[in-house]
């Protein structure tokens, strides 16, 4: 078994969180999937925004107001230089994936989409991904159409090309899936795309905490991700478009920061990325988004995913050697570290009450992408999912709590 990169004992004093107790047990979160735990150096960094700088941003000629500003805009330059970025114009700061999507959907859709227009998502999307354009199909009559999974959770790449016609106008899929951990072939599917002149969107949510992303790399025009799932504040994400589809959108929301001149008569909007920031941001959470880049970048990216992916080998082999009436739902030849599971006998709610007796903090229900889990015949799955901070032990606890589950349900 290879060891992480970084020292990770030390790196797990940076999470004062993982020194509590729940239930009275020392705390094994597996349920970083959902949202990950925050170091000390994002949290230090809204605690001294708040002490020192507080004021409202892009407005005021004061001391604190442009200090502020200069935080804000800092974190965008940040997270331009973190996924490569051409320029910080076309990093938006939103609330998160969710809002970017709706954003996509409502000013691109809207502006470039008419009835008959097909959008694509995969099978495997959450629901962020899927009812924007839902939403979209009932104002506009476009049509959606899905890509189907195999079996063992991976894209099927033959319907892909097969469902790859003319009428299909955009293209909105996901890097990783949060409900199977399977990664999609984006570096087969976009060039595919690109070659019909499909705008491609890549929902990164579950991609960016675990893998250096390089947007230029990818191609993609549109790619969205939220600050929590990558040991960044809740309240704020990212949407980064190529510059000349940003420029030719129209905004979505309307009001303060995001104009240049205002009369009764006529309006005039600002320039990006202010275009599509209407209202006071949430400055903190922009800076502790900052910092979580910083921290990241630091650790390393790939050397996070790479000690989540031995911990996902590792915690396969011993639920499938100690668990038995065992289901994992997804088992892609290319995943990130995320097992969601079924037992025999054992209904995922109760899975889930009764590992939190035992201190461990796991997932679990439809996680947000029903679709695929009908597909795969299920309603609810328990899910478990690794981050920088979790180690082999706490995947030791959490299969012995496993093994008590079944003998208390069976
Ligand atoms: N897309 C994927 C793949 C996700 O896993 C999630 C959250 O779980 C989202 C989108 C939505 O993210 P948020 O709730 O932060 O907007």
């Amino acid at each position: 078994m290879k060891q992480p990169a970084y020292d990770l004992a030390s790196l797990r004093k940076e999470f004062p969180i993982l020194a509590r107790e729940v239930n009275g047990k020392p705390l094994v979160y597996l349920d970083n999937a959902a949202t990950s735990q925050k170091p000390l150096a994002v949290i230090q960094a809204m605690d001294d925004y708040y002490r020192h700088t507080n004021a409202n941003i892009h407005r005021g000629l004061h001391t604190l107001s442009q200090e502020a500003t200069d935080a804000h805009e800092l974190a965008r330059e940040k997270v331009q230089g973190f996924i490569n970025a051409a320029s910080s114009k076309e990093v938006i700061f939103t609330r998160g994936t969710t809002e970017s999507i709706n954003l996509v959907a409502q000013s691109w859709g809207r502006a470039n989409l008419k009835a008959g227009d097909q959008v694509m998502l995969s099978m495997m999307e959450h629901h962020a991904n899927i009812v924007p354009w839902q939403m979209l199909r009932e104002q506009l009559g476009i049509e959606l159409v899905i890509i189907p999974i195999l079996a063992n959770g991976s894209l099927d790449m033959d319907a892909f090309f097969q469902l790859l016609t003319p009428k299909v106008k955009f293209l909105a899929i996901t890097q990783v899936s949060n409900a199977l951990g399977t990664v999609t072939s984006l570096a087969a599917i976009i060039p595919m795309a690109k070659a019909l002149g499909i705008p491609v969107l890549v929902d990164g949510a579950q991609a960016i905490p675990h893998q250096a992303i390089d947007v230029q790399a990818l191609d993609a025009d549109f790619y969205v991700f939220s600050a929590h799932k990558m040991y960044g504040p809740t309240g704020i994400g990212v949407l980064y478009g190529k510059e000349a589809l940003l420029e030719a959108m129209p905004p979505w929301q309307g009001g303060g920061d995001m104009i240049d001149v205002v009369t009764f008569e006529k309006t005039t909007y600002a320039k990006l990325p202010h275009k599509f920031e209407a209202g006071t941001p949430a400055i903190a959470d922009a800076i502790g988004l900052g910092a979580a880049v910083d921290w990241m970048q630091r650790v390393g990216a790939d050397a996070i995913g790479a000690w989540e992916h031995e911990l996902l080998v590792y915690a396969t082999a011993q639920m499938k050697a100690q668990l038995s009436g065992l289901r994992i739902l997804g088992e892609a030849p290319n995943k990130v570290g995320v097992i969601s599971f079924v037992l025999d006998g054992a209904h995922a709610q109760d899975i889930g009450l009764l590992t939190d007796q035992l201190g461990v903090a796991l997932r679990t229900g439809h996680h947000c992408a029903m679709p695929v889990l009908h597909h795969l015949g299920v309603d609810a799955t328990a899910r478990v999912s690794f981050a920088a901070y979790n180690t082999l032990e706490e995947v030791d606890v959490f299969v012995a709590a496993l093994k008590r589950v079944r003998e208390m349900l069976i």
